[in-house]
């Protein structure tokens, strides 16, 4: 079966005072029907960017969507029109940000908010949208929820208003959910919650997840694919399991040793083992493998080739010349 959603050598860039930043640079994608996607990376590796650009909602200008494509159902979204692609958001694919405050009107009630959504791509009544904007919050878990509709985002706590923002972004049955940092904001007992909740959701609703973090923790407890971004490129893709068990490249490996171990802190205070270094710009991005400054395994070749990504065990694919199949 087709994948839900496929992106193809996605390219977007941003114009700015110093010169074209290529943000996403040829990024290909997939997630299936029912399937919970993880995107992890470093802050600046493209995968908000990503994101936001699968929902058409990064600005243009300054920002152009170079190449590519985005298929969704089998149909490219890039060429879409505006009022196109509005009905695809929340109808077809839902989306929850990092912080609600922000998303959410904060001088309409939580309840007009939801019913809003649902009211504009099914046309319910009035009545009808509220009925569902407390039943919404009521799957959620939100305690009291035909009292709750009529308060406003402010009345709610973070944890509370995340879980507004995904009664809002399920409401109308979406396909795919795009949840970018969901829990980062939050606490460390409400992020667990709100991703627990995200499962069960999912488990219930049948839809897809890509989920975008920067977390190795959320994506262990979550995902059932990983796609690991780096410098605005793809570096690894693989099922969960074999992504912990044996990740192939350099930058993944970093990225798993700095997951922080409880057990091992409490008895040894052992540090957490960072990535040294910095994600280099896109403005000029350096030629060869984008990770080579930070690689403890660079080799001379490294500064010459960019590596393409490859499959190296099935399903599992990675672009490092450290393996054979990516040098072919
Ligand atoms: Fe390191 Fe070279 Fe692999 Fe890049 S291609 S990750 S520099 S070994």
């Amino acid at each position: 079966e087709a994948p839900l959603l496929a992106l193809h050598n996605l390219k977007v860039q941003f114009k700015t005072d110093d010169g074209l930043v290529r943000a996403v640079d040829g990024v290909d994608l997939s997630v299936n029907r029912a399937e919970t996607v993880c995107v992890v990376g470093e802050s600046g590796c493209g995968k908000t960017v990503t994101a936001m650009t699968i929902l058409k909602l990064i600005a243009m200008p300054p920002g152009r969507i170079a190449a590519g494509e985005i298929r969704f159902e089998g149909r490219d979204l890039v060429p879409l029109p505006p009022a196109e692609m509005q009905k695809i958001r929340s109808k077809e694919i839902g989306f929850v940000f990092q912080e609600p405050m922000t998303s959410l009107n904060p001088v309409y009630t939580v309840g007009q908010q939801i019913a809003e959504t649902v009211r504009q791509h099914e046309g319910l009544s009035r009545r009808a949208g509220l009925d569902r904007a407390a039943e919404m919050l009521r799957l959620v878990n939100i305690p009291n929820p035909g009292r709750r509709v009529n308060d406003y985002p402010h009345q709610f706590s973070g944890g509370m208003r995340q879980r507004v923002m995904i009664a809002m972004a399920l409401s109308c049955n979406p396909k795919l959910l795009i949840a970018d940092e969901p829990t980062t904001a939050l606490d460390v007992t409400i992020q667990a919650q709100i991703l627990d909740l995200l499962n069960e959701m999912k488990q219930r609703l049948g839809m897809a997840v890509l989920l975008i973090t920067h977390a190795m923790g959320v994506v262990a407890e979550v995902a059932q694919r990983v796609v690991v971004m780096y410098a605005g490129r793809v570096v690894e893709e693989a099922p969960v399991e074999a992504l912990f068990a044996d990740p192939r490249h350099p930058y993944t490996q970093g990225l798993i040793r700095s997951i922080p171990r409880i057990d091992l802190a409490a008895t040894t205070h052992r540090r957490l083992e960072a990535i040294p270094g910095t994600v280099p710009s896109l403005l000029n991005p350096p030629a060869g493998c984008r990770f080579a400054a930070r690689c403890r395994h660079a080799m001379p070749e490294c500064l010459g080739t960019d590596p393409p990504l490859r499959e190296v065990t099935p399903g599992h694919k990675v672009a490092c010349l450290l393996y054979p199949e990516v040098r072919a």
